[in-house]
């Protein structure tokens, strides 16, 4: 359709700039995800603001993922909130293809722990209260530990921080526009399709760690491209 209007414009003798185009929406849509999620370094990680954008780090956010097998330890959770945390763990991991298993009993053998706390509310600066928190320990992007803490709260808000800080535990940031995990406007209680194909196109081997978001949005462009059309060939059929 946007190629006739183009024909029919180019035919009356405008030229067209890119931008005047119609854009493929959806792709579009996975990019802007993406450009919020899949680069860490945003002030304290919080959602994009202007003035954030605005700043001269921002183009050199970088790429941070596992590169290393996964070995978790779970503590201090109920039955059911400890199988919806190792649930979130094994299916973000085998959608990341990163190779992942429980810990052995050694202090040092876990290098992914989520733990519930014995407490009513983190205060993680004087300015603020959290119910939990992800704290990511990388190396030039590739990450090497990390722990997840969750305070006492109702099942539905764990659940919450239990898929939101797990998601930045493998690396993902926080998300502003689109429903998302990572969004603090929606309270989900699971991946959404925008975070599993984010997930998908910040493992995919071509964006690698510690790239700038120069360098790695025009690639995870092409990878969530390509991640699209397979998603609607296989729905098609
Ligand atoms: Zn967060």
């Amino acid at each position: 359709m946007g190629g006739r209007i183009a024909a029919v414009l180019l035919l009356g003798g405008l030229v067209l700039t890119a931008c005047q185009i119609a854009p493929d929406r959806s792709l579009d849509a996975a990019t802007l995800h993406f450009n919020e999620v899949g680069f860490r370094g945003a002030p304290g990680g919080h959602p994009l603001t202007g003035s954030a954008i605005l700043t001269p780090t921002f183009a050199d956010h970088r790429v941070v993922k596992w590169t290393r097998p996964i070995r978790y330890r779970i503590t201090g959770f109920n039955d059911d909130l400890h199988a919806t945390a190792e649930r979130f763990l094994i299916e973000i991991a085998k959608t990341a293809r990163i190779k992942i298993s429980v810990a052995g009993d050694g202090v040092d053998d876990a290098n992914f722990i989520v733990r519930l706390e014995d407490v009513d509310v983190f205060e993680p600066s004087p300015m603020e209260y959290a119910s939990c928190y992800a704290n990511v320990i990388q190396y030039k992007g590739h990450i090497n530990r990390v722990s997840v803490h969750i305070a006492r709260a109702k099942p539905r808000q764990i659940e919450h921080c239990l898929v939101h800080e797990i998601l930045h535990g493998f690396g993902l940031a926080h998300a502003s526009r689109l429903p998302s995990a990572v969004n603090y406007a929606y309270q989900l209680i699971e991946p959404s399709s925008w975070d599993w194909l984010a997930v998908r196109a910040l493992y995919d081997a071509r964006l690698i760690a510690n790239k700038s978001r120069t360098e790695m949005l025009p690639v995870a462009r092409q990878v969530l491209r390509e991640l699209q059309s397979t998603t609607a060939r296989s729905s098609a059929r």
